[in-house]
């Protein structure tokens, strides 16, 4: 048994898909849960997802060994204050931030000498779906965990972070959050952005009804993540704010070309910048860049 007591503060998707896979994995004998929706409390109990309820995130974490910030971000600096009294000597405290470094800085502010004890990660695993109603106990398995330890963490701590994404069944492996964070900033937050811009314009038209009735497969596929919470990605979005500028600026530098080229009408470059992308994603889909 790895932790006895784990608290997770904001019991959604990841929060609870954590949850359950510790618990399949028999890695935890008990969990609570803290959250701000009753009704989403509810459905985690019921799904058991945690085994008990704590009023406020401070309860939670007090006698636990492992506490996971999984809330949308703007939420972080207020829990790390919250939890930073009650956690004892032996308490480890990760997240499942999608960024680093503000997460870093607010855990810096608040918990002060204890900051040793938070080792930052990140589970490159998701989905469009939001609440303990989406938890799955397989959502991390093969996926890529990101550590980001700070220089005050003891290699024990990492050690044991790394064994609780482990026993959820990702690859854990160790970046800076810097690079991390712009890492982020191209592959995962500029494509979302995107997505929510697309569906946004398309819905914005007078002829809207109409164009979503043509709508097939390509464009649900391109904008599937336009289903994602808006709430996590304005934290994101804001969290990661000039690197995302920096992405967006040279996806629109890229957007330019194409029309350049289109307005040109000149089909042989036009076709050669679709092969050259059609090649990268084959390659990447093969797994040719896989750690
Ligand atoms: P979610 O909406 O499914 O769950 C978040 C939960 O936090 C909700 O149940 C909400 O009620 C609760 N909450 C909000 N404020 C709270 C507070 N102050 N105290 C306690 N609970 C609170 O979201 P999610 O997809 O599980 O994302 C959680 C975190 O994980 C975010 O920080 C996000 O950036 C990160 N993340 C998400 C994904 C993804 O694809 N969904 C992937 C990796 C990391």
């Amino acid at each position: 048994m790895l932790f006895e007591r784990v608290a997770i503060v904001g019991v959604g998707l990841i929060g609870g898909s954590f949850a359950l896979a510790l618990k399949k994995a028999k890695a935890c004998r008990h969990v609570v849960g803290v959250g701000r929706s009753a009704a989403n409390l509810k459905v985690a109990t019921e799904r058991g997802v945690v085994d008990s309820i704590a009023p406020d995130a401070a309860a939670a974490a007090r006698g636990a060994d492992l506490v996971l910030l999984a809330t949308p971000l703007a939420q972080f600096k207020t829990v790390f204050a919250q939890i930073g009294s009650s956690i004892g000597a032996g308490t480890l405290i990760t997240d499942a931030g999608s960024t680093k470094q503000d997460v870093i800085s607010a855990a810096r502010d608040t918990l002060k000498q204890k900051i040793a004890q938070f080792v930052p990660s990140h589970p490159i695993a998701g989905a469009e779906h939001s609440g303990a109603a989406a938890a799955n106990a397989e959502l991390f398995r093969g996926r890529r965990v990101v550590l980001t330890p700070l220089a005050e963490n003891s290699a024990a701590s990492v050690q044991r972070i790394t064994d609780a994404w482990s026993e959820c069944g990702a690859r854990v492996s160790s970046m800076r959050a810097q690079e991390h964070d712009a890492v982020l900033a191209a592959v995962s937050h500029l494509p979302h952005l995107i997505a929510f811009a697309l569906v946004h314009e398309m819905a914005g038209r007078d002829n809207s009804a109409e164009l979503f009735s043509y709508a097939a497969g390509g464009f649900r596929d391109f904008t599937r993540i336009a289903s994602s919470h808006p709430e996590m990605w304005r934290d994101i979005c804001m969290a990661n704010r000039e690197r995302v500028l920096n992405e967006l600026s040279r996806f629109t530098d890229q957007l330019g070309e194409v029309k350049r080229l289109l307005e040109k009408s000149d089909a042989a470059a036009l076709e050669k910048l679709f092969t050259q992308a059609r090649e990268a994603r084959g390659r990447w889909l093969a797994g040719e860049f896989d750690a």
